[in-house]
C-alpha cells in the first residue's frame, strides 16, 4: 500500500465529499502585481479583529502615535493586540459599523494620518537560530498575528502545542472564485513565506511540511518549489481544484486521506495548519520586527474599472480601497459590495467598514456578473427536497434539514444535525434550485447557539464559584470551632492544674462572674429611664385631661337640666294662672314691675359669679396645659389637685351660665308683659291670660332666686363631692375613666333626684 508521502510525490491524492466548481473568475487580478496604494487619510481600527478578546486600550484621544506602536495591550493568550498601521493622531475612540454580516458596530480607534508614515524603533533579527522557541512565539504574540485564511483564530496558541506533530500544512489552496491574495504572495513572496515557515517548523518540528496550493496557481506553485528547493522536509503540493478544497478538514482530506471527526480538531491528529498569508506575517514579525498591520486584498469585481490586488493597511475603509480601483457608480441604485468571495462572503451595510486581518477580498460585482446581489427581494421558494444540497456538501450534512430546523429555531435538533460542522461554504445554497439562503438561516442559528452557550458557561461558572465559597465558608468554621475548642480545653487543663498560677487564675475568673453579676443586679434594680418616667407622667397628663373633660361635660348636662326643670315649673304656674281674674291684672303688671328689682341685683350676682368662675376656669386650664406642656418628669400627685380645681370651676360655671340664662328668660318674660301692659284694653285682655300667670310667675319669680342659689348651692356641693371623690380615687387607685364616668352619672341623678323632691317645696 501506498505511504502518504509516495501518494504525494506522484501527485496522488484523496478527495473530498461533494463539492463544487464555480466559475473561478481569477484571472481578473491573478496577473496584476500587489500594488502599493497611496495612505487613506484615515484609518478605522477595530479593537477585536479575532477569535477571542480585545485587548486594553493604550492610546487615548488626542495621543499621536508611531507606525507599528502597539494600540492596545494583551491581557490574557487569547487577546491579540492591534497596532497603529501608520503614523498620526487618534482623533476617535467609538463604536462603529465593522465587517459583520449583521452589520454590528464594536470599539474602534480612528487614527488621522500624518502621511509621515514613520515607523517606531524596530529590532531586526538576522539569525532566527538564535531565538528560543518561546522567543518566537513571544514576537508573534506581540506583532498581533491570528490566522489570515478567515478564522482568525491566535497563531501563537496554534503553534505552542505540546503533541507531536505529523504534518504542517501550508494553506495556499485559496479556492474561492475571484480571489487571488495568496496567489499573487505566494508569486512575490516566496522566499518570505518560507521563511515564515522555517519559523514555524523550528517551533512545532514536524516530521512533514506540505504546502497545498490548487493547481489552477502554476506560477505560485512554482515560485514556491523554487523557494523551497533542496529543502527534504518540505513538499509542494499542487492539489485537483474543486471548491471547498481550501477547507481545513477538506484539505487534511486530500492530502492525508484522514477524516477529522465531528467536535475533534486537527492537532488531535498529530496536524497543524497554517495560512500562507499568516506563514509571511510570522517571518515579518519575528525577523524584521513588524507587527501585522498590512495584508494583501485582492479588489475585484466588473463594477471596477481597475480590480487588483493591493497591500491595504488594517483598518483602510473599503470606500478608500474601491475609489483607488476606479469603482464605476451606478444611476439611481446603491453598489452592492461582498466583503470576502462570493461563496462566503457577505454584503457589507457601509463602505466605512474597515479591512481587518481577515479580510482576504472586496467584490464589486455588476448585474451581468452576480444579479442576485442585486435583488431587493428575496426569490427563496419552498423546499422541493431535491438533495442536491446534500450532494455537494463538503462536511456531510443535510442541509435541507438543517435549514427547517433553524426556521423553527430548534437547536437540540440542530446539535443532532451537526450543525458546527458547517463550515460556511455555500455550496448548497449555490446548488439549491429554490434559490433558499441557506448559509444565512445556519449564521443566524450559529449566532443564537453560541450566545445561548456563553450565556450557560457563565452560570455554570457562577455556580462552581458559588459552590467553592460555600466549601471554603463550611471549611473556615469547621477550623474555628476546633481551634475555639482547643484553646477551651488548653485553658482548662491550665486552671486544673494544681499551682499557684492556676489558683489565681481561678479566683480572677470567680471575681470576674461576681463584678458581672453584681452589675446585673444593680442595674435591674435602678429607676426607670428619663423615657420611661415621661412616658408614665405624659400618660398620667393625659388621664388627668380626659377626666377634667368629662367632668365638665357632666357640668353642662346638669345645667342644662335645671334649665328644663325651671322651664317645667314656669309652665305649670302659667297654666295655674290663667285661671285667675282678668281685673287683678293691673296689680300685677304692678308687682311685677317691683319685682324686677330684686331679679335685677341677682343677675348681678350671677354675672360676677359667672365670670370669676370662667376667670378660674381659665386659669385652670392654662397652668393645666402648662403642665401637660413643660413639666412632664412633675410628680402626678401634685398634679392632681389642679386638675380637680379646674373641674370644680367648670362646673360652676356651666351652673352659673344656667342661673344667667333662666333669669335672662324670666326678665325678658317681665318686660314684655310691662310693656304689654300700656297696650289697649283688648290686647291687655289677651295677654292677661300670660300675665295673671306671670304675675303668679312674677312673684314666684322673686321666690325663685333664692330657690335658683339654693339649687347652686346643691350642684356645687354635689361637684365639690364629686372631686374630693374623684382625688380619693386618683390617690388610691387609677381606675378606668368609664368607672368614674358611671359613679358621676349615678351622683348626678341622685342629685337631681334631690332637687327635683324640693323643688315643689319651693313653688309652694
Ligand atoms: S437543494 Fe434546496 S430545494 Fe433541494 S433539497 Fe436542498 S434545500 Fe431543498
Ligand atoms: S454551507 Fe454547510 S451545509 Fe452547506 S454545503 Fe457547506 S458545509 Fe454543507
Amino acid at each position: 500500500m501506498e505511504s502518504i508521502l509516495e501518494r504525494i510525490t506522484r501527485g496522488h491524492f484523496w478527495d473530498f465529499h461533494g463539492g463544487i466548481h464555480p466559475p473561478e473568475q481569477k484571472t481578473i487580478t491573478s496577473s496584476k502585481p500587489i500594488k502599493q496604494l497611496t495612505l487613506p487619510k484615515q484609518l478605522i481600527i477595530p479593537l477585536q479583529q479575532h477569535i477571542g478578546r480585545e485587548g486594553d486600550l493604550l492610546v487615548n484621544i488626542g495621543d499621536k502615535v508611531l507606525k507599528g506602536q502597539p494600540l492596545t495591550l494583551s491581557t490574557n493568550p487569547m487577546v491579540v493586540p492591534i497596532h497603529a498601521p501608520t503614523s498620526g493622531t487618534i482623533s476617535a475612540i467609538k463604536n462603529s459599523v465593522i465587517a459583520h454580516p449583521s452589520g454590528l458596530t464594536q470599539l474602534c480607534i480612528f487614527l488621522d494620518v500624518d502621511g509621515e508614515d514613520t515607523w517606531r524603533k524596530r529590532e531586526v533579527c538576522t539569525d532566527i537560530e538564535q531565538l528560543s522557541n518561546n522567543q518566537i512565539i513571544e514576537k508573534i504574540a506581540d506583532a498581533g498575528i491570528s490566522g489570515m485564511g478567515g478564522a482568525g483564530f491566535p497563531t501563537h496558541i496554534k503553534i505552542n502545542t505540546k503533541p507531536e506533530i505529523n504534518f504542517l500544512i501550508i494553506n495556499g489552496a485559496e479556492c474561492e472564485p475571484y480571489i487571488t491574495s495568496d496567489d499573487l504572495l505566494m508569486m512575490e513572496q516566496s522566499d518570505a513565506i518560507v521563511d515564515g515557515i522555517k519559523i514555524i517548523d523550528k517551533v512545532l518540528c514536524p516530521a512533514f511540511i506540505l504546502i497545498a496550493i490548487e493547481d489552477n496557481k502554476p506560477k505560485a506553485i512554482k515560485a514556491l518549489q523554487q523557494a523551497t528547493a533542496g529543502i527534504e522536509k518540505i513538499k509542494v503540493c499542487a492539489i485537483p481544484t474543486k471548491y471547498p478544497a481550501g477547507g481545513e478538514k477538506q484539505l487534511i482530506q486530500i492530502l492525508t486521506g484522514r477524516e477529522v471527526a465531528s467536535g475533534s480538531l486537527p492537532i488531535h491528529s498529530g496536524i497543524v495548519m497554517q495560512n500562507i498569508a499568516t506563514c509571511f506575517a510570522i517571518n515579518e514579525a519575528v525577523r524584521h520586527d513588524t507587527p501585522l498591520i498590512r495584508r494583501v486584498v485582492t479588489v475585484t469585481g466588473r463594477a471596477l474599472n481597475k480590480p487588483q490586488n493591493v497591500w491595504a493597511l488594517i483598518g483602510t475603509p473599503i470606500k478608500f480601497l474601491l475609489e483607488q480601483c476606479e469603482l464605476e457608480p451606478l444611476e439611481n441604485e446603491s453598489q452592492p459590495v461582498i466583503m470576502g468571495g462570493p461563496m462566503m462572503g457577505f454584503c457589507v451595510s457601509s463602505e466605512l467598514v474597515p479591512i481587518v486581518k481577515t479580510s482576504n477580498c472586496i467584490l464589486a460585482p455588476d448585474k451581468v456578473e452576480m444579479p442576485s446581489a442585486f435583488e431587493k427581494e428575496s426569490k427563496e421558494v419552498e423546499c422541493i427536497r431535491c438533495g442536491q444540497c446534500s450532494d455537494v456538501c463538503p462536511s456531510q450534512l443535510l442541509p435541507q434539514e438543517m435549514q427547517w430546523s433553524a426556521k423553527a429555531k430548534d437547536y437540540p435538533q440542530l446539535d443532532k444535525l451537526n450543525l458546527s460542522d458547517c463550515i460556511d461554504c455555500g455550496a448548497c445554497a449555490y446548488v439549491c434550485p429554490s434559490q433558499i439562503p441557506l448559509v444565512h438561516y445556519y449564521r443566524i442559528a450559529k449566532a443564537e447557539i453560541r450566545e445561548q452557550q456563553q450565556l450557560d458557561l457563565k452560570a455554570e461558572k457562577a455556580k462552581v464559584r458559588f459552590e467553592a465559597r460555600k466549601l471554603r465558608l463550611e471549611k473556615e468554621k469547621i477550623a474555628r470551632q476546633e481551634k475555639h475548642k482547643k484553646a477551651a480545653a488548653a485553658r482548662k487543663a491550665a486552671m486544673n492544674k494544681a499551682t499557684p498560677e492556676a489558683a489565681g487564675a481561678k479566683s480572677a475568673v470567680a471575681a470576674a462572674l461576681a463584678r458581672v453579676k453584681a452589675k446585673k443586679a444593680a442595674s435591674n434594680t435602678a429607676t426607670p429611664s428619663v423615657s420611661e418616667t415621661q412616658e408614665s407622667d405624659l400618660a398620667t397628663n393625659t388621664d388627668n385631661d380626659q377626666k377634667s373633660q368629662v367632668s365638665a361635660a357632666i357640668a353642662r348636662a346638669k345645667a342644662k337640666r335645671q334649665l328644663k326643670n325651671n322651664a317645667a315649673v314656669k309652665t305649670s304656674e302659667s297654666n295655674d294662672a290663667n285661671a285667675s281674674d282678668t281685673k287683678t291684672t293691673q296689680q300685677q303688671v304692678q308687682s311685677e314691675t317691683a319685682s324686677t328689682q330684686p331679679i335685677s341685683s341677682d343677675d348681678k350676682k350671677a354675672k360676677i359669679a359667672a365670670a370669676i368662675a370662667k376667670a378660674k376656669a381659665k386659669k385652670l386650664n392654662k397652668s393645666s396645659e402648662a403642665n401637660s406642656a413643660d413639666e412632664v418628669d412633675k410628680d402626678i400627685v401634685t398634679e392632681k389637685p389642679s386638675v380637680q380645681d379646674a373641674k370644680k370651676a367648670k362646673i360652676a360655671a356651666a351652673i352659673a351660665k344656667a342661673k344667667e340664662k333662666a333669669q335672662a328668660k324670666n326678665k325678658a318674660g317681665a318686660s314684655s308683659k310691662a310693656d304689654e301692659a300700656t297696650e289697649p284694653t283688648q290686647e291687655v285682655a289677651e295677654v292677661s291670660s300670660t300675665t295673671t300667670g306671670n304675675n303668679e310667675g312674677g312673684d314666684s319669680e322673686v321666690h325663685s332666686s333664692p330657690a335658683l342659689d339654693k339649687k347652686a348651692k346643691i350642684a356645687a356641693a354635689i361637684a365639690k363631692a364629686k372631686a374630693k371623690k374623684k382625688l380619693k380615687e386618683a390617690n388610691s387607685v387609677e381606675s378606668e375613666s368609664s368607672d368614674n364616668m358611671k359613679d358621676l352619672n349615678e351622683e348626678e341623678k341622685n342629685s337631681s333626684e334631690k332637687l327635683s323632691a324640693q323643688q315643689p317645696d319651693e313653688s309652694k
